[in-house]
């Protein structure tokens, strides 16, 4: 008997913005796999029993985003490491009815650094924000042995969450006010704030303190070269873009529903970002 179509799906409210289903369309027509991925609009009531309903379908699993993965990390059965430490879940694989939790921003985030990033020191990080993506990548950095990471932030108190919630002495808070002389000494620079993303404002942000080696990178992707990497750019320092974390965060999944670990590639960024 031939092996019934494999399917996925990204659960979001809204969602029709996410480009998932493009990214794992792409993969899925690239490796001739028999399977699917849509997109289901999920309002937060309904969260619970759309999960137990893919599940009864024989999904495969799912991805979570906005405004989900918090509340998903209480309704999986069983949660990664990551996921619990992070609060909140992206993928989940479905398994005999048990639904296993996963987080797989954090590795997306450091795995686009270690691949499009060069050489690059884990002395100090400063990380701008401290809303959601900012959790997951505040656990890459201290998963990946940062020596210092200080996180700065609008709204300090947020920022004052973030580090307790770690607990971490290798954490630190500096005032929104002071980011730019907090760029001395650091060696990778990070903005998880939504400013420069289209129809936001830029970020604010003068480059002279930061040490010419510094690497900086920007998780907003809608423009790719956002202003802060330009001016990154323009004073000579390695960057890179945020699209890979969304890229590389979306690998593990994949492979736990249709079998294969695919690749990133340029021509899988071309097609996401068509
Ligand atoms: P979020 O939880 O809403 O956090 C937004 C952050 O931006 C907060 O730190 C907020 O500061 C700050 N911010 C917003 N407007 C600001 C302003 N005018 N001045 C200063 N700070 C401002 O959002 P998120 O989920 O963390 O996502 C943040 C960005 O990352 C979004 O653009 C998202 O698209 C992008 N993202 C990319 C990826 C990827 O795969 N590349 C993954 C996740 C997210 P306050 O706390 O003071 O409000």
């Amino acid at each position: 008997m031939p092996n019934p179509s494999k399917k996925a799906a990204v659960l979001g409210y809204p969602v029709s913005h996410s480009r998932s289903p493009r990214l794992h369309g792409y993969w899925l027509k690239h490796y001739g796999i028999d399977g699917s991925y849509e997109a289901i609009e999920t309002p937060p009531e309904k969260l619970s029993e759309t999960l137990k309903s893919l599940a009864q379908q024989g999904f495969a699993g799912c991805n979570l985003t906005l405004p989900h993965k918090e509340e998903g990390l209480k309704l999986v059965d069983q949660a990664d490491a990551a996921s619990r430490v992070i609060g909140a879940v992206n993928t989940i694989v479905m398994k005999n009815g048990a639904l296993l939790g996963s987080n797989t921003d954090a590795y997306g985030f450091m795995e686009n650094l270690r691949q499009n990033g060069g050489a690059f020191s884990r002395e100090r990080a400063l990380v701008l924000g401290a809303g959601g993506a900012a959790r997951a990548i505040v656990y890459a950095l201290l998963e990946e042995g940062f020596e210092s990471i200080a996180i700065t932030n609008r709204t300090a108190g947020r920022a004052d969450a973030l580090a307790e919630h770690f607990a971490d002495n290798r954490l630190e808070t500096v005032a929104w006010e002071k980011r730019e002389k907090a760029l001395q000494g650091v060696s990778l620079l990070v903005n998880t704030t939504s400013l420069g993303l289209h129809g936001q404002p830029p970020l604010e942000l003068s480059l002279n303190g930061l040490p010419r080696e510094a690497l900086v990178t920007d998780i907003v992707y809608s423009p790719l070269q956002t202003p802060l990497l330009q001016a990154a750019l323009e004073k000579g320092h390695r960057t890179v873009d945020g699209l890979g974390m969304l890229l590389y965060q979306a690998v593990p999944g994949f492979e736990a529903w249709f079998g294969k670990r695919p690749q990133v590639t340029l021509q899988l960024r071309e097609a996401v970002l068509a």
